[in-house]
């Protein structure tokens, strides 16, 4: 049996999760609190506020949702889409798919909106898919494909729809302005440009799609109209903290962290530094030979999707990277899975000298 003592002490640039900030390892280690205890809901309050800064929102009910990130992409869909509604959803990559799942499984008419993989979503071709969507849906940035679409660009052309936005790998790594571009619904999770371990995941909805939403969901623990009793600010109008479920206290604790770090860094200057540590990487990469995979222009910093060189074993690599040099580094996606790999610098690893020993660790290995 693994003793903590043989826990490998790993670089972890893959897809996520990534190297925490260490202010937010700390906060892990921090006395427990129970989650109604009014020192913990001191806390989550400011983490609520902290949140509305990195998701650039003013929405009253910003919070961290207790799951990961796929369960954020759940209650975007099932507060929003029931039977017959139509659901216009962009698929550039693998999470573009995944939300056409959980649609479907809402009982939502999926008009689902195909790009190549490696290429951002168009926005024209995503607003013109259905006359009268409920709800429009995309990922800011795709994980499976290191690529960043134009938020924006949606959100002007969104009409009477509500827009949905996947920001699980934006947030805290590449600007990311939910109230100025239009976005209703906004979901994240903590393990990346956040620098937290899995577990939580980052919502924000706005009024517009709260009075448009699902009343009875079919979910029970992501129904927003229940949770709204226990977190957020609209707790406080109607009222006092009623029981929902019992929060990850530590979680939230160690989150909290991790903002009031970034947060005292600057969001921009977090920003910055996730641009240049990305470019370093994507330099070094190409100096090496190597050929990038994410269509120029709408690369991610924060995630490098790489081609294997012919004849490379692509596992083989990342194993000797784990084996050697305990540094992680994730496969591709899809198709893609001995194709491509995808290599993070997020959070807290968003800084030259990581970009600098994974060129090493991979100069080396590759010969
Ligand atoms: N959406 C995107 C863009 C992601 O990258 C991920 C995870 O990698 C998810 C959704 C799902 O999040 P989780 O794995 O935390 O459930």
């Amino acid at each position: 049996m693994a003793t903590p003592a043989m826990i490998p002490d790993r670089r972890l640039f893959g897809p996520g999760p990534s190297n925490p900030y260490p202010e937010a390892t700390a906060g892990l280690g921090l006395p427990l609190l129970g989650h109604l205890d009014p020192a913990f809901l001191a806390i989550m309050d400011e983490t609520c506020a902290m949140l509305r800064t990195v998701w650039g929102t003013d929405n009253a009910r910003t919070l961290p949702l207790s799951a990961t990130g796929s369960a954020g992409m759940e209650a975007a869909f099932v507060n929003t889409v029931g039977a017959g509604d139509v659901a216009v959803i962009a698929v550039n990559g693998l999470f573009g798919e995944r939300m056409c799942d959980v649609a479907a499984r809402c009982g939502a008419q999926v008009v689902r909106v195909d790009h190549e993989w490696g290429q951002p979503i168009d926005p024209q071709r995503v607003a013109e898919a259905h006359p009268s969507p409920k709800v429009i849906a995309a990922v800011h940035a795709e994980t499976s494909t290191g690529v960043r679409s134009d938020i924006a660009a949606l959100g002007a052309l969104k009409g009477d729809a509500l827009l949905i936005t996947d920001a699980v790998t934006s947030i805290a790594g590449i600007e990311l302005r939910a109230d100025d571009w239009g976005v209703d619904v906004g979901y994240a999770g903590t393990q990346k440009c956040l620098g937290v371990a899995p577990g939580l995941a980052p919502f924000t909805i706005n009024d517009r799609a709260f009075e448009r939403r699902i009343e009875h969901p079919q979910s029970w623990y992501l129904d927003l109209g229940l949770l709204g009793g226990y977190v957020g600010e609209a707790s406080q109008k109607h009222g006092g903290r009623t029981y929902h479920h019992t929060a990850p206290t530590a979680m939230v604790v160690s989150l909290h962290a991790a903002l009031q770090r970034i947060l005292a860094e600057g969001l921009d200057t977090v920003w910055a530094r996730h641009a240049e540590a990305g470019e370093l990487l994507q330099d070094g990469l190409q100096k090496l030979g190597l050929e990038l995979f994410a269509a120029q222009g709408y690369r991610l910093p924060e995630l490098t999707t790489v081609k294997v060189p012919d004849g490379v074993d692509s596992a083989a690599v990342r194993r000797e990277l784990l084996d050697r040099y305990d540094i992680e580094i994730g496969a591709g996606a899809g198709a893609y899975a001995s194709t491509v790999w995808r290599i993070g610098l997020m959070g807290h690893n968003a800084r030259p000298d990581a970009a600098l020993l994974i060129l090493a660790a991979l100069a080396d290995i590759l010969g």
